[in-house]
């Protein structure tokens, strides 16, 4: 469980990709390009050993967080400090001891293994690369991990194919394990699994965190999933992160419409008492996002005012949500 020290803090953090023609970059000024921000000014904090989720819709910018706090893109601003510490990107690679602390589990675990590595390679590497053990015991070590992830110590010589896809992310999750890291982002870590097998992954990845006093950030679009898993929730829109607050809360009482519609999507999780509003129409073109609250042309209670000006973030019970109807209530 959480102890109550934050372990990542996450201020401010913006990503924009230049869109322009590559052959315009050339000739264009920096303010005639085209730019599409993925993500804008999203703020967050995860404490040691829980579980936060981020959740949205496809295109909402949940993978390009993820992404840079491992240090696979660079933040265009903001910070990201782990442990205290500023992550610093030099041309996009992070200090390498920092590096060592967290790790990422992908969604497809058919194409985040080496097709040509034995799956002890495969589980070693973090420990050769970091240094964390020599000679035998880096194979016992992979052995260990293969016997903590419920896979045999004698499938250290076999090669994925040879592994049902549940199977593989069990590997991917003793890879994961291997640099012995305190923070996993674990990215859709089911959605490429059989529906009989995920939930095998999620018990799995939940008993890990107990054991090792992990702590995740989880990237997911299944509300089943992160109901199973999160402690505490962010949903994101359009790049911005529109409402943050206990799992517990989101779940029973969202204070965001763009929430409570994606939580109406979900037959199962449907709030009681209250007549559903499914999700309608489409996110829009994020280079050239709607003025004003970028949700007001799918919003049901849109007010002149929501046209017009960027809702604030403001405090609730759990969290914080941006919403004019929280400064009109
Ligand atoms: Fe809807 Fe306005 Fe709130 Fe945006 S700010 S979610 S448009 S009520």
């Amino acid at each position: 469980m959480a102890d109550g020290a934050p372990l990542l803090d996450v201020s401010g953090l913006t990503r924009y990709f230049d869109v322009s023609k590559p052959w315009l970059n050339r000739v264009l000024e920096r303010e005639q390009r085209q730019f599409l921000t993925a993500v804008a000014d999203a703020s967050f904090s995860i404490k040691r050993g829980e579980t936060f989720a981020l959740v949205g819709e496809s295109g909402s910018g949940k993978s390009t967080i993820a992404k840079m706090i491992v240090g696979l893109l660079t933040p265009s601003a903001g910070e990201i400090r782990f442990d205290g510490q500023p992550l610093r990107f030099d041309q996009g690679r992070i200090s390498r001891t920092l590096r060592r602390r967290f790790q990422m589990i992908f969604q497809d675990p058919f194409a985040s293994l080496n097709p040509r590595w034995r799956v002890g390679d495969i589980i070693a590497e973090p420990i050769r690369t970091f240094g964390l053990a020599s000679g035998p015991a880096v194979t016992a070590e992979a052995r260990r991990l293969l016997d903590v992830v419920g896979l045999s110590a004698t499938d250290i010589n076999k090669f994925p194919h040879e592994f049902s896809g549940g199977q593989r992310q069990r590997i991917a999750i003793a890879r994961a394990l291997s640099s012995k890291p305190e923070f996993i982002v674990c990215d859709e870590p089911t959605s490429a699994l059989d529906v009989s097998v995920q939930a095998q992954i999620l018990n799995l990845m939940r008993d890990l965190q107990d054991e090792f006093g992990l702590t995740y950030l989880l990237i997911s679009h299944d509300l089943s999933v992160v109901r199973h898993m999160a402690n505490r929730i962010g949903v994101l829109y359009l790049g911005r992160l529109v409402e943050q607050a206990d799992a517990k809360r989101l779940f029973t009482d969202p204070q965001h419409p763009y929430s409570r519609m994606l939580l109406d999507a979900v037959p199962d999780l449907a709030l009681s008492g209250r007549r559903r509003q499914p999700v309608t129409g489409e996110i829009p073109n994020p280079i050239d996002p709607p003025p004003g609250c970028a949700f007001h042309p799918r919003c049901p209670h849109v007010m002149e005012v929501c046209r017009r000006e960027l809702p604030a973030p403001r405090e609730t019970a759990t969290g914080a949500a941006a919403c004019h109807l929280l400064t009109t209530a």
